[in-house]
């Protein structure tokens, strides 16, 4: 932030009163620029026990896989939001049916909330946001071309608890090691990791 959003004048750094951190000031109008994270809402949509997942069409990470997912909106819930993502990176409109994670990552400030979905068909097919759209198979995933590692980890917990036949909410931290390519999941882990066990088994959703 250089310049007020709402006079146009010199922003400059000062802790203001009452707050313990620095923060962008107008200088001229006394105007308090916060920066917050961001969320970041998307699905994990399954058919016939297989997985859409969605080839990017746009930078960072173009030409890599991913869950559709994208920067929640003013106005909208963090369900909407990933329905919403979901609608414009796959072109189908699913079915939210519970929590899979919610993993922060502070050194980008990105929260990033992801839902279990089902696709109600097979009616996916690529837009301007994906290059390619397709179900995957759990067994293949396609680790090596995944775009980004809280994509990975949350890919990994989601095939974790299929295997183990169990459903859980994941939380955690992920942590890059401050060396090493950005994308490379190898160069990061999940800190606090808490997985906490969703008590619906099998049951339907209830909707209030
Ligand atoms: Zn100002």
């Amino acid at each position: 932030v250089n310049f007020c959003s709402q006079c146009g004048a010199a922003v400059g750094l000062a802790i203001p009163e009452g707050e313990d951190r620095e923060r962008h000031v107008c200088r001229t109008c006394g105007f308090i620029h916060y920066e917050n994270p961001k969320t970041v809402v998307g699905c994990l949509p399954e058919l016939d026990g297989k997985l859409l997942l969605c080839r990017r069409a746009i930078e960072p990470a173009i030409g890599r896989w991913t869950v559709p997912a994208g920067y929640l909106e003013l106005g909208e819930s963090v369900i909407q939001g990933a329905v919403r993502e979901t609608l414009e990176e796959t072109g189908s409109r699913v079915d939210v049916v519970g929590p899979l994670a919610m993993l922060d990552i502070p050194h980008i400030g990105q929260t990033y909330a992801l839902f279990r979905a089902q696709l109600p068909q097979r009616d996916f097919a690529p837009t301007p946001e994906s290059l390619e759209v397709r179900l995957f198979e759990p067994a293949q995933i396609p680790w090596e071309e995944l775009a980004f590692p809280v994509v990975h980890f949350a890919l990994r917990f989601y095939v974790e608890d299929l295997e183990a036949g169990r459903e859980h909410l994941h939380l955690g931290i992920v942590r890059w090691s401050g060396t090493g390519r950005r994308y490379d999941p190898s160069n990061y882990r999940v800190e606090e990791r808490l997985a906490v066990p969703l008590g619906n088994a099998g049951g339907a959703v209830e909707a209030f």
